[in-house]
């Protein structure tokens, strides 16, 4: 049990990574406050802990909203005590999201307040309970597209995983001494409803694919190990960094036929 008595707030945590790292971080010990703007796919995740015997209990909250915050983590410690760990993951694609010229300002505020502003609230919201706690991990999702350009754009997304990149850099350093770990995840394509939705043909799949080493589409519950190991005490030396689970994308300048 890696993160026995351990208390996470997961946000984001009704599909895809958040959905597999709740019922991952519960499997292994952790009592998990299961976040999502959508409650009844919230209370789905939550079925499926309880169902394997794990502790956990549902928050709708919005994460681009400060009181959604505040209250997330408010209802966290007074159902389970305090907090340790906290899994910024929500996120969104949103489908025009292109090149500058194109993209809709709309898609840009959307996109950057879901995306960033969701995990600065989160770390405002969370780190007095992480303090309180003693320390802990804070986990952001970033993206592979925070690493690196793409032809095909997706410039508000792209924007918000590089602000929650450097946004981690920094939280890292300040809070380093007060044994408050922070560190960003950097997911390749995934097989999730997120990237599904917006690679909807065979062929804008496989155009996708032809930049990635391994040849695949990765699994959410690939990036839920990752988190779990940003999550416990094997990452006990580890803050700051951006931790690349893409299949070797990031590593390719050309990649095998
Ligand atoms: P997903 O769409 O399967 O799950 C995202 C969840 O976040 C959904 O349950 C959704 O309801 C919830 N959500 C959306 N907006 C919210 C809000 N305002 N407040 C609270 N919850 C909200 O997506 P996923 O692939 O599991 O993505 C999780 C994270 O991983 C995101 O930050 C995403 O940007 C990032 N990521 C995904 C990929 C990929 O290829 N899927 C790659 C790199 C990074």
């Amino acid at each position: 049990m890696r993160l026995k008595d351990k208390v996470a707030v997961i946000t984001g945590a009704g599909s895809g990574i958040g959905r597999e790292s709740a019922v991952l971080f519960a499997s292994e010990g952790a009592k998990v406050a299961v976040v999502d703007v959508d409650e009844s796919a919230a209370q789905d995740t939550e079925t499926r802990i309880a169902a394997a015997g794990g502790a956990a209990f549902v928050i709708r909250a919005d994460v681009s909203q400060a009181a959604d915050c505040d209250r997330m983590v408010r209802e966290t410690e007074s159902a389970f005590g305090r907090l340790d760990i906290l899994f910024n993951n929500a996120g969104i694609l949103l489908p025009k999201d292109d090149d500058a010229v194109s993209t809709p300002s709309d898609v840009w505020e959307k996109t950057l307040a879901v995306n960033l502003r969701g995990v600065f609230l989160g770390c405002k919201s969370g780190i007095p309970a992480l303090r309180r706690a003693g320390g802990g991990s804070i986990i952001n999702t970033a993206s592979f597209v925070a690493l690196m350009g793409a032809a095909t754009p997706q410039v508000a997304y792209t924007a918000s995983k590089g602000g929650v990149l450097a946004l981690t850099r920094e939280l890292a350093v300040v809070h380093a001494r007060e044994n408050i770990r922070v560190n960003a995840l950097c997911p390749g394509p995934l097989k999730t409803d997120l990237l599904m939705k917006i690679l909807d043909t065979e062929e804008k799949r496989q155009r996708r694919l032809v930049h990635i080493p391994m040849g695949r589409f990765g699994e959410a519950r690939e990036i839920a190990r990752a988190a779990l190991f940003l999550a416990s005490e094997d990452s006990s030396f580890v803050t700051g960094a951006a931790l690349q689970v893409d299949g070797g994308i990031t590593a390719a300048y050309v990649t095998p036929l």
